[in-house]
């Protein structure tokens, strides 16, 4: 039986000010599934991650949805806080409802229904997502750049930089793209070759 958790988050007033969590809340309790629903000023803090811990193993979550900021914020953050709580990390799935909707958007009742409506996606996802393991995969250190202009270049520098076997290749038989076609470069005047 799946059983989601949604924690909604205020993030002070960065959501609260532009999105009603409240009635989130209260439109989130109703999604199929959703076995419990609550709000917190900041669910990145430690007491946010105890109060997902807690709630998870209180509620006997099996999935999790958080409104919140970017996953590319907090996603890891979140990840370990559930895997903390004995749930697979992959079981948790996050709506941006700050960047892409309090941040966004100066009409509190249209970010909130857009907010509401991101939500449920999470939560129609959470409850399909399965647990998933990470697996190391050995890998060749080695790299193969095509197109040996300024940016093929540089890249190839960048990552031989970084102690990798790089193979640059163009079709031309030298190097340097269309920059070696010019006589000199602005601002500089250097000499393009
Ligand atoms: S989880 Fe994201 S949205 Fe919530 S308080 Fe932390 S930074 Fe703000």
């Amino acid at each position: 039986m799946k059983r989601i958790g949604v924690f909604v988050c205020h993030c002070g007033t960065n959501i609260a000010s532009k999105v009603d969590v409240r009635s989130l809340v209260e439109s989130a309790r109703e999604l199929q599934d959703v076995a419990y629903a609550a709000d917190y000023q900041f669910m990145c803090s430690e007491p946010g991650q105890k109060l997902l811990v807690n709630s998870i193993r209180e509620h006997d979550l099996n999935r999790v949805v958080i409104a919140s900021c970017t996953p590319r914020l907090h996603e890891e953050t979140f990840r370990k806080a559930v895997k903390a709580a004995g749930l697979n990390p992959y079981l948790l799935e996050i709506a941006n409802i700050r960047e892409q909707c309090a941040w966004v958007h100066d009409d509190r009742e249209e970010a909130t229904r857009k907010a509401s409506e991101l939500v449920s996606m999470a939560v129609a996802k959470a409850r399909n997502s399965s647990a998933l393991d990470s697996t190391r995969i050995p890998i060749t250190k080695s790299l193969l750049v095509i197109g040996a202009g300024i940016a093929g270049i540089q890249t190839a520098l960048d990552v031989a930089d970084n102690g990798y076997d790089v193979m640059l290749l163009d079709r031309e038989p030298t190097i340097g793209g269309n920059m070696v076609k010019l006589d000199k470069t602005f601002p500089t005047l250097d000499c393009s070759a």
